[in-house]
């Protein structure tokens, strides 16, 4: 069975979110149960491109409404991905030094087109297309009834949401930019009188997958206004956990890392890396290290940060490391904090993501919505506590240390009030016997891709049968 996966963001090419993380590691795993699986994504002025050697496979120009744009199909040379990347080059729209920006609809739509003139050229099909969010979430759309598309319409198309907040929405003006269709279907393309990708890619696509259990379910109940669209194709719906790439994210092999470990000496590995970052970021080691990693917004929690920080750290108990960027405000709070057993890094550093997941004794998580989260399951692997709100995929993944088979905290709900004491209940955690023995527990939970895969695979089955 040959896959082709098409995304915005593929690890390491190009990463803004977990989006990458998926696509650069399903395929992986993909290809060890015997199939052929690859990625599809556009070619960006980045570190990547500029670093490595791509052969040019294809030619060509699109029109988008009135527009023409040349582009190219580039293969990468290596192989280190462990999946064939064909990166689409349009050099006016794509080729920028940032994955998304505003004019948006333009660059994604482009790239679609450009993907699927590509595919009409291949002599063998490829058996099933799956697309990751918005930004190809046309795709389905104009292989059933974009008129050129006839060729590839009985392919099966499969849509994951990773994050259903954001949709892609453009007025109906810009209709036109969609190669021809048959226009009785232009309902499909709207939800509440705009052109929702999303909403035409849970429409069109012949299943759709979010990545964790929990964050279907309430999908049905809450999802930026497609929630009765969701409720009525619920059929044809179903949640699959997210795994994590279990070489890549392996403390014994991690060379980002200070120091490496296993299980077998998790305390004094973990105790180097904190070393390392408490002397970075002017912290005390002797204090329980509690950080976060990730996007500076509401659905994070992040608004919320300069409160709860401030009165985690009044009893100068803990200390706090923040690694992340995103509403100004938010950033400008932070980095106005008194720097007393607190630090930011304010901006994207994947090294030292790496050493906090290692160096921390606690990962902090007060999401509201999450549709699986990875770094709940990169903390577990790298022996930290995770302290998250009960949601989405953070639900599917963590039981608290209340409970029997428990090793992380959980709080039910995001306030001040609420992730305070989750804080203190951790902090008291940190102090009991059964602390290190957590640590070794967490490092043996198999969060790898193995089981996913194979059910995405068992999918892919489902359709072609
Ligand atoms: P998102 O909603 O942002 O996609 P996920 O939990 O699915 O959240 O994935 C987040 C990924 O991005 C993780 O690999 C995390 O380590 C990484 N990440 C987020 N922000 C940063 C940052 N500022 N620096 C380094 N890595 C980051």
């Amino acid at each position: 069975m040959n896959i082709l996966h098409i995304s915005a963001e593929c690890f390491p090419v190009a990463k803004v979110g977990g989006l990458a993380d998926v696509v650069g590691a399903l395929p992986k795993y993909q290809k060890e149960l015997d199939t052929t699986s690859n990625v599809v994504m556009p070619y960006y002025n980045n570190k990547f491109t500029e670093n490595n050697s791509f052969e040019e496979v294809y030619e060509n120009y699109i029109a988008l409404g009135n527009e023409y744009y040349n582009f190219k199909v580039l293969k990468l040379k290596d192989e280190q991905l462990g999946f064939d990347l064909f990166c689409v080059d349009i050099p006016d729209l794509l080729y920028k030094n940032y994955v998304y920006s505003n004019d948006d609809t333009a660059r994604f739509l482009a790239f679609q087109i450009a993907t699927l003139d590509w595919f009409l050229t291949f002599e063998k099909k490829p058996d099933i297309i799956h697309t990751h969010d918005h930004h190809t979430g046309l795709i389905p759309f104009m292989m059933s009834h974009s008129y050129k598309y006839e060729a590839l319409k009985n392919i099966p198309t499969v849509l994951t949401i990773h994050n259903a907040q954001y949709q892609g929405w453009f007025p109906h003006e810009k209709v036109n930019l969609i190669p021809p269709f048959n226009f009785d279907k232009v309902g499909l393309l709207d939800w509440k009188g705009t052109i929702n990708p999303l909403a035409a890619a849970i429409k069109c696509a012949w299943k759709v997958t979010t990545v964790s259990p929990s964050y279907m379910e309430e999908l049905k109940l809450s999802a930026n206004g497609l929630e009765n669209l969701l409720n009525h194709e619920n059929a044809k719906c179903v949640g699959i956990l997210n795994g994590i790439d279990w070489n890549v994210w392996n403390p014994k092999t991690d060379e980002r890392l200070i120091k490496n470990y296993t299980t077998s000496n998790v305390v004094s590995g973990k105790s180097t890396n904190k070393e390392w970052l408490c002397k970075e970021f002017s912290l005390d080691i002797k204090k329980p290290l509690f950080a976060f990693i990730g996007r500076l917004v509401g659905e994070k929690g992040a608004d919320l940060f300069p409160q709860i920080f401030k009165v985690a750290l009044a009893e100068k108990k803990i200390s706090i490391l923040l690694l992340g960027s995103g509403h100004k405000e938010t950033e400008s709070a932070l980095t106005a904090m008194p720097k007393e057993n607190f630090n930011t890094f304010i901006g994207y550093d994947e090294k030292l993501a790496h050493i906090i997941y290692a160096g921390a004794d606690f990962l902090l998580m007060p999401s509201r919505v999450e549709p699986c989260g990875l770094n709940q399951m990169y903390s577990l692997r790298y022996g930290t506590v995770p302290v998250v709100n009960a949601i989405g995929g953070l639900k599917d993944t963590i039981i608290d240390i209340d409970n029997e088979n428990g090793f992380g905290i959980i709080h039910h709900g995001v306030s001040v009030e609420k992730v305070t004491k989750a804080i203190k209940k951790a902090t008291t955690f940190y102090n009991e016997k059964g602390f290190h023995e957590n640590l070794k527990k967490m490092m043996s939970i198999d969060n790898s891709w193995g089981n996913s895969a194979q059910e995405y695979v068992n999918l892919y089955k489902s359709l072609k049968n």
